[in-house]
């Protein structure tokens, strides 16, 4: 772990706003939680969103949050906010209060009821159909509700709705504290970052990913490839790949960059797995077996990278000034095949660089290997993240006052 590169975010923060005590300020943030009959499954999201909404309560503000919650296609009681109040009201130590809707009269009536300090959590954004259309009749509407704004939603800040870029048009807009954090570092890693740069990649959405190997091909210095990803390779290669899961997509760009590796301009040197485990079915009691070599045989298909992989990959974690890992290196749910990505999150987790892991399957991996902490940066936000770390601009971060 070391002090991490940024780079600025040329956006007002929360700090560069005057507030005065009782003014109403409306918060965007990603309270985007599972939900398990009804309750709050993991709080994560809920954790990560409190420190600005605290920080307005201690200046006794007026605090309006609102969040959208699954997918819901109109009013839907099942996506309702409740859970999300009441778990927000125990981790705070104080009420949160819910509104019985997203906009309207009786949210407006709620609002003016607000003592100086308390919070009020909207309905579920999405309810309203206007917020995926980033409707301007709506974002109108949640500006009439504050005298400013202030974007904390970083896992939906890839997203231009209503609730994240379109009412920042009619308001003071600032960056929250996490919004903030996860852009600075996201774009130090993508633009500044300390060399040796090794990007770890891997999981099983080569498709979502293809951008970003593309962009840390021509950047990194190494980019190592596990998870699924690495048969599209192999395909591309012409070896045999058995049962593995490919993304034929993928395999294109495979191919197109292994004819480029060498090339002026493609920087990075790219590592495969040299061997893998294998398994007959994709299930923790499948027959298995470990792999000297790559070349998966009919009636298999690989789970994890091998021990051998597995080392060579630590070895270059250790050498790096910078990782970045997104994606895990087999199956890691299933405990037989959790060798690969272990051995990456421990490399990751000790070494002497600085780490940032983004992607939610790669996060939970720390989490339960119980590294969450021992990372420098673990972003709350998938394919934000992902999107920041192409090089691309956000339209929630764009939307936002300049600075
Ligand atoms: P992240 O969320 O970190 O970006 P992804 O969503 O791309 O990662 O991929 C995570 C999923 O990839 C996990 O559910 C894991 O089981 C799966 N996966 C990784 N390696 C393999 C593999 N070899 N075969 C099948 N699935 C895999
Ligand atoms: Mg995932």
């Amino acid at each position: 772990m070391t002090a991490l590169p940024t780079a600025g975010l040329g956006k007002r923060t929360l700090r560069d706003l005057d507030i005065e005590a009782g003014e109403r300020i409306l918060v965007r943030s990603d309270l985007n939680v599972p939900l398990t009959a009804g309750r709050v499954a993991d709080d994560t999201r809920i954790r990560a969103a409190l420190p600005a909404i605290q920080k307005l309560r201690v200046r006794d503000t007026r605090t309006v949050v609102c969040s959208h919650l699954g997918r819901p296609k109109g009013r839907d009681p099942a996506t309702s906010m409740a859970p999300v109040s009441a778990r927000m009201s125990e981790l705070i130590g104080a009420r949160v209060h819910l509104a019985p809707d997203v906009i309207g009269p009786e949210v407006r009536r709620g609002v003016d009821r607000l003592e100086h300090g308390e919070v009020l959590l909207l309905e579920n954004t999405r309810w309203e159909s206007g917020e995926t259309r980033n409707d301007p009749e709506l974002a109108r509407a949640l500006a009439d509700l504050a005298d400013a704004f202030v974007n904390d939603a970083f896992g939906a800040a890839h997203r231009a709705h209503a609730s994240t870029a379109g009412v920042a048009e009619y308001l003071p807009a600032v960056a929250g504290p996490l919004l903030e954090r996860e852009v600075v570092v996201l774009r130090g890693v993508a633009e500044a970052p300390e060399r040796p740069l090794v990007v770890v990649l891997g999981g099983a959405k080569v498709t979502d990913k293809i951008a970003l190997i593309e962009r840390f091909a021509e950047r990194a210095d190494a980019i190592l490839i596990g998870g699924a990803m690495c048969f599209s390779f192999f395909r591309a290669q012409g070896r045999p790949v058995g049962d593995s899961l490919v993304e034929e997509e993928g395999v294109e760009l495979a191919r197109s960059l292994l004819e480029r590796i060498g090339e002026e301009g493609l920087r990075a040197r790219l590592l495969l797995p040299t061997d893998l485990v294998i398994a007959d079915r994709f299930a923790a009691e499948a027959k298995r077996q470990t792999l000297d070599g790559v070349e998966v045989p009919d009636g298999w298909m690989g789970l994890d990278v091998g021990p051998q992989t597995a080392e060579a990959y630590a070895r270059e974690i250790q050498s790096a000034a910078t990782v970045l890992w997104n994606g895990p290196m087999g199956a890691f749910e299933l405990e037989p095949f959790a060798g690969g990505t272990r051995a990456v999150a421990e490399a990751v987790a000790g070494a002497p660089g600085t780490t940032v892991v983004g992607g939610g399957d790669s996060a939970a991996a720390l989490e339960r290997f119980g590294l969450a902490d021992r990372v420098d940066h673990l972003s709350t936000g998938g394919g934000a993240a992902l999107e920041l770390l192409e090089g691309r601009s956000l339209p929630g971060v764009e939307a936002l006052d300049d600075a």
